[in-house]
């Protein structure tokens, strides 16, 4: 067993004088997220010596795709799930095994767009025509209006009676309605039609009036500088279809957009030019001051269910110090909405709950708003049946905090894990190639069951 002289960075904030891995002389020097720490002693490994971190999140993720159960027993506390069947997903995401999800629901695309036809099942995609002209599934909705494409813009049929407004302001208000945090589309050109740049900035609109940041998949020529001029918060995988130049690549940078890397995909560790491109597009962007998320799109292909060590030698290949990697492995991002507190607020709204106590009460209007979603979405489960009852007393219960299945209702997301931390025994590795394999022998432990080891 190691002591806590042998460990990397030795002081608290593991920045110590032992930090000296990039000269090849000592442990890697994590960066100001790692600390030095020892298990209690009354706990499993009693006394084991390593370092903790933040809890780690893989920032794309397909739980109906992967196994579930196997993604905490690798390390990852936080997952953000990229696209599914929103009923679906929302119940998964209140029954899973893993302390934190957040998701998008269903991907928004255009009639016949991505992925209808290759991946997930049909109701994993919301297809938003442009304004006047139906809307994918929604047309179920449609009260006998018939084929909608017939109506041109300003059709009085999609504002009089459809009160949902826009096909965009409806598709985005769904996902919200069953929790999402996020609001995924897809722009991919080389396997169907796309958005036109009016529905493009209908759906971009319609999620910052509901609150939600907007994730693109961009794939085929041209894409990515769509998603970036229309304001697209960040992209679900590094571009890797072309070489973004740097001016674009600094327009990204300037307008404050993530990355998830996803880089494993290409290849599943042996590269190719893909994986290259998309090394070289992370590597300028991350040089240029942009936000790096870790992400895997676990569930597509022959990927790891915990820390990918492959992933992160994508990220040393773009750049990435170990005190990037970990900050693109902790990051909270989408922080501000849970799946679990959005149906609350579905059901709040429903039984006209008085909230003005509630840590996190909303606009009323922006609840009613939902409530009519909600109320208009028949064909679909309702969100409140796919999650477990609200039980605001909980976060005050003895022993939730520490527990794995102290999920809190009322909390911000990522709150969740605040009474979590992850541990990885021994010290870190003497070279940067070696820090995948050691962060993917990572476990979740309870906070309090650590102990700094200040010197
Ligand atoms: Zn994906």
């Amino acid at each position: 067993m190691p002591r806590p002289d042998d460990l990397g960075g030795a002081g608290p904030l593991g920045r110590g004088p032992l930090g000296r891995g990039q000269l090849g002389r000592g442990p890697l020097d994590l960066g100001p997220l790692a600390r030095a720490a020892r298990r209690s002693l009354n706990g499993e490994h009693p006394g084991e010596v390593g370092i903790a971190l933040p809890p780690l999140c893989d920032h794309h993720v397909h739980l109906g795709l992967a196994d579930a159960g196997a993604v905490r027993a690798g390390g990852i506390a936080a997952v953000l799930d990229l696209g599914w069947d929103p009923a679906v997903i929302a119940r998964l995401a209140a029954t899973v095994d893993v302390p934190r999800i957040a998701f998008a629901g269903a991907l928004l695309a255009a009639p016949g767009g991505y992925p209808l036809g290759r991946w997930g099942p049909p109701t994993a995609v919301h297809e938003v025509a442009e304004h006047g002209h139906g809307h994918g599934h929604g047309d179920r909705l449609g009260q006998g209006h018939g084929d909608r494409r017939a109506h041109g813009p300003g059709d009085g049929r999609v504002h009089g009676h459809d009160a949902a407004g826009t096909p965009a302001d409806h598709a985005v208000r769904e996902q919200a309605a069953f929790g999402a945090s996020v609001i995924k589309i897809t722009l991919n050109s080389d396997a169907g039609p796309v958005f036109g740049d009016d529905v493009l900035a209908d759906v971009v609109g319609a999620a910052r009036a509901a609150g939600l940041p907007v994730v693109a998949h961009v794939e085929g020529e041209d894409m990515a500088r769509r998603a970036i001029e229309a304001g697209i918060d960040a992209l679900a995988h590094t571009p890797w279809t072309e070489r973004l130049d740097d001016a674009l690549i600094a327009e990204a940078v300037d307008r404050g957009q993530r990355w998830i890397s996803t880089l494993d995909i290409h290849g599943w560790g042996a590269g190719g030019a893909d994986h290259d491109r998309a090394v070289d597009n992370l590597r300028r962007f991350h040089a240029a001051g942009g936000v790096v998320l870790y992400g895997t799109d676990l569930g597509n292909g022959d990927l790891p269910a915990g820390v990918n060590p492959r992933e992160v030698a994508g990220l040393v290949a773009s750049g990435l110090d170990p005190a990037a990697i970990l900050s693109a492995m902790t990051a909270a991002w989408p922080g501000g909405r849970s799946r679990s507190r959005e149906a609350v607020d579905a059901r709040e709204a429903s039984v006209t709950v008085d909230r003005r106590d509630a840590p996190a009460a909303r606009d009323p209007r922006e609840r009613h708003e939902r409530h009519e979603v909600h109320e208009g979405h028949e064909g679909h489960d309702a969100p409140e049946a796919s999650v477990a009852p609200a039980s605001p007393d909980r976060r005050d219960a003895p022993g939730a905090r520490g527990s794995f299945d102290a999920r809190d209702d009322t909390h911000d997301p990522f709150d969740a894990l605040e009474a979590l931390a992850t541990f990885v025994a021994g010290p870190p590795p003497a070279a940067i190639e070696d820090l995948g394999a050691w962060l993917a022998t990572a476990r979740i432990l309870p906070a309090e069951e650590l102990e700094p080891i200040d010197r």
